[in-house]
């Protein structure tokens, strides 16, 4: 879908889904140099990094594996609160492997440390983050991201993925819900 569509839900586009495509290409482009070499397993976290996970897999010139985690953060609509449960786990051992997470965002980033120490604990060879945005100043826990898009504002952003009560994924830019879609 595309900004017609959502024109009356949407404050302003964050980014641009240009500048999300030919960023997606960079990265894939430092990820492809970095692992040079190395095995790669890539874990995407349901369901914000479907759409990064596509467009980034598919920009690296290489072999992929590719599984999937989904976690769910207890918390409100639009706040977590770093409570992380498992709701669906990886098929697959990954002793050994040189993992990359890849996530939609990083607000708090609760999420996103609890995820990176339980992949350790699992002896994965290393760890890293690859997210599509990080919300400035947000940050409540220090966590190491590796491969970051973009940093922006602390509005609730939706598109590219990243939702509000289910919809919005489908948008191919990032932008912030107008306030009375959520108030
Ligand atoms: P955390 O606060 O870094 O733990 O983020 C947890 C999860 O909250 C993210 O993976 C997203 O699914 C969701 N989230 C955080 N900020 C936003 C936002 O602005 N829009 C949509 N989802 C968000
Ligand atoms: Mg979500």
């Amino acid at each position: 879908m595309d900004l017609a569509g959502v024109e009356n839900e949407i404050d302003r586009v964050v980014v641009s889904e240009v500048e999300l495509q030919t960023k997606i290409k960079e990265l894939a482009a430092r990820v492809a140099k970095d692992y040079e070499g190395k095995d790669l397993l890539l874990i995407g976290v349901l369901k914000g990094a479907v759409m990064a996970m596509a467009d980034l897999s598919r920009a690296l010139q290489r072999h992929v594996d590719m599984d999937w985690m989904a976690v769910s953060s207890y918390g409100s609509a639009t706040k977590s609160s770093g409570v992380v449960r498992i709701l669906k786990d990886l098929d697959r051992d990954i002793t050994g492997r040189n993992v990359l997470i890849i996530e939609d965002i990083v607000d708090s980033g609760l999420t996103l440390s609890w995820l990176k120490a339980n992949l350790e604990s699992r002896g994965a060879s290393s760890v890293e983050i690859l997210a599509i945005v990080r919300k400035s100043d947000a940050a409540k826990v220090k966590v190491d991201v590796k491969y970051i898009g973009f940093e922006i504002p602390p509005d609730f952003v939706v598109g590219y993925g990243l939702d509000f009560n289910e919809k919005y994924r489908n948008l191919p830019f990032i932008a912030v819900l107008a306030k009375h879609m959520y108030s």
